[in-house]
């Protein structure tokens, strides 16, 4: 067939990686027609089987499974590299990524673009535990200088830069905020986190409580939708003013947690209790943590998608959310640049959980 575009996307089956599946093999996309193959370890899931991507099996981190089972595809023109290995590993994340440069470039001769997407941990530091380091005052723009830290994205940056240097290739980083997306197949995804704690209070007749701190209700926050980034690493990859570029990735607008827990509320048919004055953070993760099977009988009883609650919801990542302030990204290079792309984060979270329950991995 007629192809204009061929794209490698590794971590297809992740909170980025599905929406570029979708919107790459949309008729209209820029770019196209693309031809789209798509990485990861697992089969390929149910919920994922009918977009007309190639789905390939491969776990990265080893090289000879990479180089088996992807020196083959030499017609990729681009890469959008959407993946981690779930730690912050700096050795395992950058063999992961070397194994897909050292193998495609090689292989491709009609290469053109690599994206690579980290995040904005490039400018507060990392999420392991003994991170001492001061994060920079937000709101964030690209040319801040590394903190001194070690960071797996620092790593992936350096494997860029040398290998597209070195082959004449192009390449894009994108630092996105907080992303509201779908995949029951991410290791950090807030919303579907939310949306089964949600459920799980419902299940046990309670209100929704925040558990988080003080700062984290009443400040503004900034989010990215999924498909929105999406959008921006395609741009990137075809337009010529966005090569060789880092660039932030958010919504183009901030919101609260007060308002937005009203807004989850209201869609799981539950009270709200919301910060009360005086009342410290209490941990997601240790008071989701006997809830396993709890989930199990949930799913049961609505004759839900079978998933496990480890694998679609990471309060650890609620936890951090809910105590943080203050990590506002700004979106002013992206504008000059000509991404003019914005959602409403309000209508991205509805978005996601009226997806989510599409595709019956929860309860109205
Ligand atoms: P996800 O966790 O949503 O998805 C990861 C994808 O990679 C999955 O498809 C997974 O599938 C696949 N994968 C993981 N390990 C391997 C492997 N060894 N071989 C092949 N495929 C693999 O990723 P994110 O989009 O969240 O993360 C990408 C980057 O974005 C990270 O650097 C992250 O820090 C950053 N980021 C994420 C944010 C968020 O809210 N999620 C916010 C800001 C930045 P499988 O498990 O089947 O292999």
């Amino acid at each position: 067939e007629n192809y204009k575009s061929v794209a490698l996307i590794v971590g297809v089956t992740g909170i980025v990686g599905s929406s570029l599946a979708e919107v790459l093999t949309l008729e209209d996309t820029p770019g196209g027609p693309w031809k789209v193959y798509g990485v990861a370890r697992r089969p390929r899931p149910l919920w994922f089987s009918k977009n007309p991507l190639q789905y390939i099996q491969c776990d990265v981190s080893n090289t000879e499974e990479t180089i088996s089972k992807l020196s083959p595809l030499t017609d990729i023109t681009h890469i959008f590299y959407v993946s981690w290995i779930g730690s912050e590993d700096c050795d395992i994340n950058a063999t992961m990524f070397k194994n897909i440069l050292y193998t495609v470039i090689p292989s491709a001769p009609n290469l053109q673009h690599i994206c690579l997407q980290t995040g904005i941990k490039h400018y507060f530091g990392i999420f392991e535990e003994g991170s001492k380091v001061k994060p920079h005052d937000s709101p964030y723009t690209e040319d801040l200088p590394r903190l001194d830290v070690a960071n797996f994205y620092h790593d992936l940056e350096d494997i860029l830069y040398e290998e597209t240097a070195k082959n004449h290739l192009t390449w894009s980083v994108h630092r996105p905020a907080m992303i509201f997306g779908f995949s029951p197949c991410s290791m950090m995804n807030i919303a579907s986190t939310l949306c089964v704690y949600a459920t799980i209070c419902k299940y046990e007749n309670k209100p929704l409580v925040y558990p988080g701190s003080k700062a984290s209700w009443n400040c503004y926050a900034d989010a990215v939708d999924a498909d929105l980034i999406a959008e921006h690493e395609i741009w990137a990859a075809v337009d010529p003013k966005a090569k060789n570029q880092v660039l932030n990735c958010n919504n183009g607008d901030v919101f609260k947690w007060k308002h937005m827990w009203k807004t989850i509320a209201e869609q799981f048919g539950l009270e709200m209790v919301g910060y009360i004055e005086g009342k410290e953070q209490v941990s997601l993760a240790e008071l989701m943590k006997d809830k396993d099977l709890v989930w199990d009988e949930i799913v049961k009883k609505h004759n839900l998608v079978p998933t496990k609650l480890k694998d679609i919801a990471a309060f650890w990542f609620a936890d951090i959310a809910f105590c943080s302030e203050n990590f506002l990204s700004s979106m002013n290079k992206n504008k000059e640049l000509g991404f003019l792309g914005f959602r409403d984060s309000t209508k991205s979270f509805i978005s996601c959980i009226d997806k989510i329950r599409a595709y019956r991995l929860f309860r109205k």
